[in-house]
């Protein structure tokens, strides 16, 4: 497990007056995104409270000379790949002098030049993301959807015994915010002699996290349970929309294809490892009955995340009268997954398979136990059999054009400040 320093001392504030019991970034957090500036070349910032810290700015204020040249340069860096293919002990050292200075009142006047208020900038990839897979590790969320496409049979044999993912798509995800185009794709219904191409009639979000990785393994050199906790940079919220009549025709026999690689959403700001030291706890117990892991899955001092997420929706009606989004449904992490953040990478890295800095992991949907903690409108509406009835009476199967999905995530835990996420936003555009 991470441990905790100065900067997670609960005591600490910060001259950005601001960030003082802020609900996502107080001086606790500190995620990075990287900005896009328009005719510039865009650079990694820092959340703090409502601002944004420019790192680059920072820097020709004079922080970070205990930093050394290397990673000085990382940081005026355009993402965060060359930062996260550093050690991960420098990832440690950035994060203690950033918070250090915003703490420090000495250093308000140097480094307020380098601070943007948060909603006047915009936002690019965090990461020139090279490599992209996503998991199933939720056991209701499997469970669940498992029944609905083979009753006799919702659970696969090999599910407690292996993370179950597939290879994702890199160049269709997205930074929060861009909007997204409902895709035409080739749907049969069950009683349909033949398929049709067209518009998917049954779009879906799914409510994930996502890991970033960090470091290298070399091909061909497997990455060991003992190693994977030190391999995750940070953390962010991802929606991987699915368009449910068109997976359901061709996901068979080689999984997910293009019913989701026409957009992937994912929050900007990643939520380092070593911020969320104060909110790993232990995975919950396996059910009774259930195998043990096989020994190369076993992680010691394996954590999990206490980490509390939610999907809101606002229509084009709702966002028309100026209505608050309505609350979906409500996850806590820990409880929902099978297989922990060290588990999907060792197992990712078990065969050699070369993880780079940058490669991220989707968890797979967020799903817990009860109908309002199901993260996806698949398993919410039952396949849209019990649609669901918003405050204004309007109702969802799947989501309809001019819908804003919105995800948020909470890390709450006793004896710690709260930190979170920000949000992860996108709204559905007709078809073209
Ligand atoms: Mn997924």
């Amino acid at each position: 497990m991470s441990s905790l320093d100065r900067s997670h001392d609960p005591a600490r504030s910060s001259w950005v007056v601001s960030a003082r019991a802020h609900a996502d970034f107080p001086i606790q957090n500190l995620p990075f995104a990287s900005l896009k500036q328009e005719g510039l070349r865009g650079g990694l910032a820092v959340a703090i409270g409502d601002d944004v810290l420019d790192l680059s700015m920072a820097i020709a204020a004079g922080w970070g000379h205990g930093l050394g040249e290397p990673v000085r340069t990382a940081l005026a860096a355009t993402q965060l790949n060359a930062l996260a293919s550093r050690p991960a002990d420098e990832w440690r050292e950035v994060r203690l002098a950033l918070s250090d200075a915003l703490s420090d009142p000495a250093w308000a006047d140097r480094l307020r030049p380098a601070l943007k208020p948060a909603r006047s900038v915009t936002f690019q990839l965090p990461f020139h993301i090279h490599d992209y897979t996503d998991f199933y590790a939720s056991l209701h969320h499997a469970t669940n959807v498992g029944a609905m496409f083979r009753p006799d049979n919702p659970l696969l044999p090999n599910y407690k015994w292996v993370p179950i993912g597939y290879h994702g798509r890199s160049s269709s995800i997205v930074v929060s915010d861009v909007p997204v185009r409902r895709p035409q794709g080739q749907v049969k219904a069950p009683d349909a002699d033949a398929p049709t191409f067209g518009a998917s009639r049954s779009l879906d979000y799914e409510l994930e996290l996502g890991l970033f990785l960090g470091g290298r393994n070399a091909l061909g050199e497997p990455v060991t349970a003992a190693r994977a906790s030190s391999r995750i940079f940070g953390f962010c919220l991802l929606n991987d929309w699915s368009a449910r009549d068109v997976q359901s025709w061709e996901y068979q026999p080689l999984g997910p294809f293009l019913a989701k690689n026409f957009a992937t959403t994912i929050s900007p700001w990643v939520v380092t490892t070593d911020a969320l030291a104060p909110f790993h706890v232990a995975p919950p117990p396996r059910p009774s009955g259930d195998p043990l892991p096989l020994p190369y899955l076993q992680v010691p001092d394996d954590w999990t995340l206490a980490i509390e997420l939610e999907v809101l929706l606002a229509t084009a009606a709702m966002r028309g009268r100026g209505d608050a989004p309505a609350r979906v449904s409500q996850v806590d992490f820990a409880t929902a997954m099978y297989w922990t953040p060290s588990q999907l990478v060792t197992h990712h890295g078990s065969n050699g398979c070369n993880l780079s800095p940058g490669d991220l992991f989707g968890t797979g949907t967020i799903s817990g136990p009860t109908p309002d903690s199901r993260g996806c409108l698949l398993e919410r509406t039952r396949r849209g059999s019990e649609p669901w009835v918003l405050p204004d009476g309007e109702t969802r199967r799947f989501l309809e054009d001019g819908d804003r999905v919105i995800m948020r995530a909470h890390a709450r835990h006793a004896g710690a400040v709260s930190i979170g996420f920000g949000d992860c936003t996108g709204v559905v555009l007709a078809a073209s």
